[in-house]
């Protein structure tokens, strides 16, 4: 296996390096997610939006048959409630998707956004927690929310804080209020869209410094999440990319190299960050 663990607020622990699978169809998710776990992945990333919760679990199941060295809890399976709804359905969402998943359980659930208002944001995440009452989900978090959707979680004492936030996170796009916020609770950041979605590997400063290490673009982009301390969930249905984004636990970009890359930021905001109501 490859890459580290992260220990969260709740005692349990995460792969750094996971596999996102958005916009896969359930044959290519059914093979990305064997191509991964070939390549040493411990960690799958999908969504009830994604429509490919049956594969990403069929593919977990049928790998952990043919490796009996491998146990279920050495794999992390998170997925995620597409539309934020009353306390009731988002614990019957939460039962659907895991019989989809066929697994006995889901590692991390996260509220895929903050949208609808605080009310329903505390309906879903009640729902969660009963959840992991249940015992259906292991660990509950979030994901794209705000500074304000973080500070929501503050004002109930001994409440059940999110382990993590899963936001679009990369050189180009830090994001240094909301990273401060969570992590000033021990909330993990975890980066969607690590490698800017192909949109940055011809940048220079990308592009010298895969030069220096003898790395890819895509390498180094996530080798910066990954030294932040950040989770990164890079995407890709093609065998040989799966495997090259694992590759980055074998050098080191220099504190200089993580300065040049911290001045990227472009101060992108996403649709998310617009988004509010009362
Ligand atoms: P990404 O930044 O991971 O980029 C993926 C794209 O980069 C791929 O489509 C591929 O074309 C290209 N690519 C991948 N590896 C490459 C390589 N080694 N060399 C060259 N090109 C390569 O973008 P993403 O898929 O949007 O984000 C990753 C994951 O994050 C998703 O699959 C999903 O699991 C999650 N995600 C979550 C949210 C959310 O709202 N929570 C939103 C989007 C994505």
């Amino acid at each position: 296996r490859v890459g580290p663990d992260l220990k969260m607020l709740d005692g349990r622990s995460i792969p750094q390096l996971g596999l996102g699978v958005y916009e896969m169809t359930n044959d290519e998710a059914y093979r990305a997610v064997k191509w991964a776990l070939d390549a040493g992945y411990r960690h799958i990333d999908t969504a009830e939006w994604y429509e490919n919760e049956h594969a990403c679990g069929k593919a977990i199941s049928d790998w952990l048959e043919d490796h009996p060295g491998v146990t279920r809890e050495e794999i992390f399976y998170t997925t995620k409630l597409k539309t934020n709804v009353s306390r009731l359905d988002t614990v019957d969402k939460i039962k659907r998707s895991l019989k989809t998943s066929t697994l006995s359980y889901i590692d991390l659930y996260l509220l895929h956004s903050p949208i609808g208002g605080a009310d329903i944001r505390r309906e879903c995440w009640a729902g969660c927690v009963d959840a992991k009452e249940y015992g259906w989900v292991k660990s509950i978090g979030v994901s794209n929310y705000g500074v304000k959707h973080i500070g929501e979680f503050t004002q109930q004492a001994g409440a059940e804080v999110p382990v993590l936030n899963q936001l679009d996170n990369h050189p180009f796009m830090r994001r240094p209020e909301i990273v401060a916020a969570c992590e000033k609770q021990g909330i993990l950041i975890e980066a969607w869209g690590p490698l800017v979605r192909g949109q940055r590997f011809n940048h220079p400063t990308i592009t010298s410094l895969a030069t220096k290490h003898a790395k890819t673009p895509a390498q180094v982009l996530l080798r910066w999440s990954i030294q932040h301390g950040f989770i990164a969930i890079p995407k890709s249905v093609s065998q040989a990319r799966i495997q090259e984004n694992a590759q980055i636990f074998d050098f080191e970009l220099d504190a200089e190299d993580m300065k040049q890359m911290d001045a990227l930021d472009e101060y992108l905001v996403t649709d998310w960050d617009v988004v509010d109501e009362p």
